[in-house]
Parts: C-alpha cells; sequence; structure tokens
C-alpha cells in the first residue's frame, strides 16, 4: 500500500510504487430528502420516524390502477433548492421510470428524472488554500425514494429482512457535481458547503444520520498533468463527510496501485466499510440501458414558466457567503469567526439573537462570537446536541457577558457556571446569587485575604521578593481558592504586587 499522500499548494498528488504522480478526479451525487410535509406523488405524511408501514397507501407503493399526482410544494422546493445553487431551472423537464428490482421498491421501477432534468448548470464555490474554487454542478434533478430494509443484528446473519414503506415516495433531489473535486479534502468542502446552502433554504434538514442527506463519489486516477480520465469507481452511499474523505483517500490509493502495477481499474459500485477502513466491491457498475428508462406514462411533462422561477427566487433567503460577508462589515468580525458562524443558519440566527440582547458597540459582537465559538460549541460537541436543544437563550449569553461588565462576576466564574446554566435554563443572575458567586469587591476583604496568603507561605513570598516573578502565581492561585474564585485577578496581582513590593 502507498503510504504517503503528498498535498503540495492546489494539487493533490499522490505518488506510485515507481515514484511517478498521480491525481484523482472527483464527482459527488448527493440525495437530500426534501422536507415538504407530503410525498412525491401521493398525499401520505413524509415525516421520519413513524412506526414501519405506516404512512403508505396504493400510489407510493405502485398498486395497480393507482394514479401518482406530481406535489407541486415538492417542485418548489427543488426549484429553491436550484436556484441557491446557482442553477438554471429548465422550461421543460420529464419523469422517466428507472426499473429495477430490488425488495425494498414494491413497484419494481424509481420514477425520477433522467435526460430533461429540473435545473443545470450551477455551481458552489469552496475555499481551497485561501482561495475560492468554483465547482460545477451538472444537474439538480427530482425523484422518488424507495424503502427501507432492516436487519435484526448484523446484517449477514440476519435470517430474514424486514421492509418499511414508509419512505417509498418521500421526494428526493440529487445534485451531480462536474468532475471539478480534486481532492478528499474538497470533496469534504464541497459537501458541507452544499448542506449549509440546502439548510439556509430550508427545504431539507440535511441529517445524514436519518439518511436525509446521501454521498455517492465517483472517482479515478490518472497521471499528474494529464488531461484524459481514468477508468472511475463509485463509493456508495457513505454514511459521513468524514466517511467520504477516509474512503476516498482509500480508493485512490487502491486505484494508483492497481494503475502502477500495470493493472486496470474495474467500473464498479464499491462499499466504504468504515470499521475496517477499506472500500470492498459491491457490484459491477450499471450502464444506463441496464435500467431500460421510459418516459413515466401517468405523469405529463413538467412545465415551468419565467414567473413561477422569479416567484420562487423571491422567497430565497440569505444564503451563507451573503451572511458570512455581512458579519465580517456590520460587526467587525475576523473573516474566520463569520465564517464558522454562518455554516449553520440556526448557529447564525443564535449569535446575532445573542447580539442583538447584549449589543452592537465596539467590541461587542467580538465577545460573544468567542463565547458562542468556544464555550456554547464546546457544550454542544460534548452533548452531542443542537443549539436548539440545549436550554441556553441568547438572553442567558448576554445576562451573563452582563453579570461579568458590571464586575458582579469573574469571566472565569461565568465559565463555571456555563454549563449548568445551559442545562437546566436557569438565568445566571439567579446562578449567581444561589451559589454566592458575586465577585468579592471589598477591597478590605481582599486585602486581609492576601495578607494571610503571604503570612501562610513566607518561602514563596521571599522567592518573588528576590526575583523569582512565577512565585507570584501561586500566591494567587491561594487568593483564589480561598474565595472560590470569587475574587477579581486583576485586583489579587495589584494588592500582592503592593504589599511584596
Ligand atoms: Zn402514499
Amino acid at each position: 500500500m502507498v503510504e504517503n499522500t503528498v498535498a503540495t499548494g492546489a494539487t493533490y498528488t499522490v505518488p506510485g510504487p515507481g515514484g511517478a504522480l498521480f491525481e484523482p478526479v472527483i464527482g459527488l451525487e448527493v440525495h437530500v430528502e426534501l422536507n415538504t410535509k407530503s410525498k412525491i406523488f401521493c398525499s401520505c405524511a413524509a415525516a421520519f420516524g413513524a412506526e414501519p408501514n405506516s404512512q403508505v397507501c396504493p400510489v407510493c407503493m405502485g398498486l395497480p390502477g393507482s394514479l401518482p399526482v406530481l406535489n407541486r410544494a415538492v417542485v418548489e422546493y427543488a426549484m429553491k433548492a436550484a436556484l441557491a445553487l446557482n442553477c438554471r431551472i429548465q422550461p421543460f423537464s420529464q419523469f422517466h421510470r428507472k426499473n429495477y428490482f430490488y425488495p425494498d421498491l414494491p413497484k419494481a421501477y424509481q420514477v425520477s428524472q433522467y435526460d430533461y432534468p429540473l435545473a443545470t448548470g450551477g455551481f458552489i464555490e469552496i475555499d481551497v488554500n485561501g482561495s475560492k474554487k468554483r465547482i460545477g454542478i451538472k444537474r439538480l434533478h427530482l425523484e422518488e425514494d424507495a424503502g427501507k430494509l432492516l436487519h435484526e443484528g448484523a446484517i449477514d446473519q440476519a435470517s430474514f429482512s424486514l421492509v418499511d414503506f414508509n419512505r417509498c415516495g418521500v421526494p428526493l433531489i440529487e445534485i451531480v457535481s462536474e468532475p471539478d473535486v480534486s481532492s478528499p479534502e474538497e470533496a469534504r468542502s464541497y459537501l458541507q458547503a452544499l448542506k449549509s446552502i440546502l439548510q439556509y433554504t430550508g427545504v431539507s434538514d440535511c441529517k445524514m444520520e436519518e439518511g436525509s442527506l446521501r454521498v455517492d463519489a465517483n472517482v479515478s486516477v490518472r497521471p499528474a498533468g494529464s488531461a484524459t480520465f481514468g477508468t472511475r469507481t463509485e463509493l456508495k452511499n457513505v454514511g459521513s463527510f468524514r466517511s467520504v474523505v477516509r474512503g476516498l483517500e482509500y480508493e485512490i490509493k487502491r486505484q494508483v496501485e492497481v494503475v502502477s502495477s500495470g493493472g486496470e481499474v474495474v467500473q464498479e459500485t464499491r462499499h466504504w466499510d468504515e470499521p475496517r477502513g477499506i472500500t470492498v466491491s459491491l457490484r459491477g457498475k450499471e450502464e444506463a440501458h441496464d435500467y431500460r428508462y421510459f418516459p413515466e406514462p401517468d405523469l405529463v411533462p413538467l412545465s415551468v414558466d419565467d414567473a413561477w422561477v422569479e416567484q420562487i427566487r423571491g422567497t430565497l433567503p440569505e444564503l451563507p457567503e451573503a451572511r458570512k460577508r455581512r458579519f465580517v462589515e456590520s460587526y467587525g468580525l475576523p473573516e474566520y469567526d463569520a465564517s464558522v458562524l454562518t455554516v449553520s443558519p440556526r448557529m447564525a440566527d443564535f449569535f446575532e439573537d445573542c447580539v442583538r440582547a447584549y449589543g452592537t458597540d465596539a467590541g461587542k459582537p467580538k465577545t460573544v462570537s468567542n463565547w458562542v465559538m468556544g464555550e456554547v460549541t464546546r457544550f454542544l460537541n460534548v452533548n452531542d446536541i443542537e443549539i436548539e436543544q440545549a436550554k441556553v437563550t441568547p438572553a442567558h449569553i448576554s445576562g451573563l457577558l452582563k453579570l461579568i461588565d458590571d464586575g458582579t462576576i469573574s469571566g472565569k466564574i461565568a465559565k463555571s457556571i456555563f454549563d449548568e446554566m445551559c442545562e437546566t435554563g436557569e438565568t445566571p443572575g439567579d446562578l449567581v446569587k444561589r451559589k454566592g458567586l458575586v465577585q468579592i469587591s471589598d477591597e478590605g476583604e481582599l486585602e486581609r485575604l492576601v495578607l494571610k496568603a503571604i503570612e501562610d507561605n513566607p518561602k514563596v513570598a521571599q522567592d518573588f521578593k528576590s526575583g523569582k516573578s512565577a512565585a507570584l502565581g501561586f500566591l494567587v492561585g491561594q487568593v483564589m481558592k480561598a474565595t472560590r474564585g470569587r475574587a477579581s485577578p486583576e485586583a489579587v496581582n495589584r494588592l500582592l504586587k503592593q504589599h511584596l513590593g
């Protein structure tokens, strides 16, 4: 196995065993479930997590005599996503039947768009080593989801499969990129940007763990600098962005080895086995003719006029890039803060609500940003929850910052009660009172504690006097301990120096 991956500048290359450099060509296909209330061709609920087979009807099961009716909201959601991704909405698009047999597909065909997709020719911009790179979007089309197979225990040990058809007919958009992605990290940036844009438009929650965002990655390798494509393989349904990166890294090295040793890459679908850290062959790649596509006879072609497109364009919210620029310009935030805070619309909303509650004077938005990117994010990560699941509100954050500003508590105390505030939703004022954490502002009392610390530690005090400035930290620590952190470190430092001077 080739061990070293070299990333120089914007070019990602992998050396073969003979030393020749190879570069990957990556294209991504992303399936996204739209969060419309009902399914694409019937009025069944499309919600995730219901009792198995409780959201099915003859239409989404494809029973004889049933007829699909296209859900207008699905088209509008897809148009909104397409416009946010800079695509052109096609005035004419058409549904086809993609025929194949699989136990989760009771109709034995999936209704999808084939040679006339809803939208084409978009792009997403990603950051690559500090500059912008444009990744083209070839097409965005509509289709229906299939059901889901469930197994008791491990899939290779289960003696039977259970089928949940609730997902049949849940609306999907498939977003196909151009093969413009040149490294696994670029793939991650593209997916992160795509997810962010889709979440901003509100068309999907993009929860990978619930399958509402699923990634297939096509990858081939070629000698560095070559213009021709190698034979590609497809990694199917990778479960997280991290797995996409790891799976691609593995697959690129595998292909480089095959090609370098004179072999040929076989066009096939492969599965990324996360626990084992390898890709395994699933099946030979289907060609389009294997699916015997033909126009769906029960649905008329879809036509979209300019007025409809413009009406939907008018509903587009401020998108991540625009919001990032505004955070830099109107709040004076560093680029970095602005890009972190605007990745998810809910975190960006939370930040802005905090700023509204706390104030927009110079420096205040940056203070809020530090807390949101620091303590808030840490709390969410540790507890593995989203911001809306925490009990902390913008009023809590602003209340806490105001208590620091007016000297009631130190920043350290604020951090020490932060988690409890987020968990219980108790106001910072109440928490500080109940726990007796009000900062000691009585100079006399502080002075008494400072003198006691000096008296109790004559050796350390002497060390400081004889020039060991680090000794001061110990004495400050003693006073902070005695006050359970309720003293202002600045005041303690000042008083200590005064008495040891
Ligand atoms: Zn149905």
